[in-house]
């Protein structure tokens, strides 16, 4: 190994400790990073949460060390202020020891010293919060600075927002001086593997459940197996059991030993293996016992680590949009949707709308229990609808069992998700041929755009549009869906 070194950030020491691979990829390999949009999204929330550190920790006086003129300016700039003593807190403070280089989310003047507070968008302190404050305390110390405490400050997930942007208790601290105490001694042997793993061979590293945790890798789509016919990780379950098969070099679902499957991964193997999808009799026997009016239901919803409205919680999930199909009597299909962009709270208009659209008989379907979830959340919120929105429930009827019990195509790659099952049995259906928003994380995303006070009304107009269409397409898939599953009899 050459005794050159590279910069570290706090993040690549957090990648290097999920796994030396995923930081040699990082710093060799970028390209191949896919981020998935949840991850795009928990990158988002991370923002969102910091902007509130800043009004929750901020006072007139305080600094916010900028990014953007690169880590050279933010390393003079902090050391400047910090040397002036501690007089005002600094958010983004930036500090480099042992090859590594740390940006603090706030610095606070504590007395004669500086307090560190970390902040995070999860709602409980995890592992890896713990080392990721030791690392930051590990580069302050020895930058010479003298600390009174180090404190990760994380969502109160019990927090209901009372409005007027007051949002002072939506953090909780929890004082990880003591834990970090004892992490600090590791610290420089994991500087050294990080710097190894970055510059030396990639490491030989093999897939396994450390690619999902604690975080989703973006090498995920490079190292799991991609080029058999039907890669391995479509049997599910246990993500340690498929690594320790690709490490044995079994890569396709073909080429498992059917001693070592599930009943269920069993079938998978099956009907791939003989390349044709199974529709079982029962359901047709399913499908024939839904009486009329049948009504096809779904929800889009929010979930905000920071409330958007009075009287809500951070990550409550609610309600803003549904579609509904129905057919009253044997081929007739009518629709009817809910979808209000004004900015107003739209829970309570909701319920009411869809407690007058669902009348009062007939199965309500729906695909995994989400609905339900939902409904009973809004029973929980508006007490006096209780009655109308119970019956509601009481008429649930979950697509999604019956869809797993009875069908399997080898297409849907061990997924029984709306969006694998519908391109086996409705090819002129494709959620990409939609425009704009084809998944949920971007129906939320393009609600909390189109009622944000300073998106342009074309823009609002088009993600209104886009809204609509996707909801609509949800449970149109539902109604093909059931008319397949019909055909199990034919
Ligand atoms: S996908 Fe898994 S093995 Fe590959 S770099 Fe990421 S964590 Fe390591």
């Amino acid at each position: 190994m050459s005794g050159r070194r590279v910069y570290l950030s706090k993040s690549r020491l957090m990648s290097a400790r999920q796994c030396l691979k995923r930081l040699h990829l990082e710093v060799q390999r970028p390209e191949l990073m896919v981020h998935s949009a949840a991850t795009q999204a928990a990158f988002d929330t991370g923002h969102a949460v910091g902007d509130i550190a800043h009004q929750v920790y901020g006072n007139d006086d305080a600094v916010v060390i900028p990014y953007e003129g690169g880590m050279g300016h933010a390393l003079k700039k902090t050391a400047r202020l910090v040397s002036e003593g501690p007089r005002y807190p600094i958010f983004e403070a930036t500090f480099q020891h042992g090859g590594m280089l740390v940006r603090v989310d706030a610095l606070l003047p504590d007395g004669d010293a500086w307090r560190i507070v970390e902040v995070k968008a999860s709602t409980s302190v995890k592992d890896e919060h713990v080392f990721d404050c030791a690392a930051q305390r590990w580069v302050f110390e020895g930058s010479g600075h003298e600390l009174t405490g180090i404190a990760l400050a994380h969502v109160d997930n019990t927090f209901v927002y009372a409005g007027e942007g007051d949002f002072g208790d939506l953090l909780i601290e929890s004082d990880e001086t003591q834990s970090t105490g004892s992490l600090l001694g590791i610290i420089p042997g994991w500087i050294s593997k990080a710097q190894d793993a970055a510059i030396g061979d990639e490491p030989v590293i093999g897939v396994g459940a450390h690619c999902f945790k604690p975080y989703e890798c973006p090498f995920v789509s490079h190292c799991w197996p991609s080029n058999s016919e039907y890669p391995v990780q479509g049997l599910g379950g246990s993500k340690a059991k498929l690594g320790d098969w690709i490490a044995e070099g079994i890569e396709d679902i073909r080429d498992v030993p059917i001693t070592r499957l599930s009943e269920k991964q069993q079938w998978i193997q099956k009907v791939t293996r003989s390349g044709k999808a199974e529709l079982l009799p029962g359901a047709g026997d399913f499908a024939a016992s839904l009486e009329y009016p049948r009504y096809y239901l779904d929800f889009e919803t929010i979930m905000p680590a920071v409330p958007v409205w009075a009287g809500t919680r951070p990550y409550e999930t609610l309600p803003i949009q549904y579609s509904c199909h129905y057919e009253p009597g044997p081929g007739t299909l009518e629709h009817a949707d809910f979808l209000d962009l004004t900015g107003d709270p739209p829970m309570r208009r909701l319920a009411e709308s869809m407690i007058r659209v669902l009348g009062k008989e007939g199965p309500v379907l729906m695909y995994t229990s989400y609905e339900r979830t939902v409904i009973l959340g809004l029973i929980e919120r508006f007490p006096d609808l209780e009655a109308p929105l119970q019956a509601i429930v009481d008429r649930l009827v979950d697509l999604h069992p019956p869809t797993q019990q009875f069908y399997y195509h080898p297409a849907m790659a061990g997924s029984w998700s709306l969006k694998a099952v519908l391109p086996t049995i409705a090819v002129d259906m494709q959620y990409s041929e939609l425009e704009g928003i084809q998944e949920g994380i971007a129906a939320s995303e393009g609600y909390l755009e189109a009622i944000h006070l300073d998106t342009s009304p074309e823009r609002k107009a088009e993600l209104k549009q886009q809204l609509l269409q996707y909801c609509k397409f949800d449970t149109a898939a539902l109604v093909r869906l059931v008319e397949f599953l019909a055909t199990s009899g034919d």
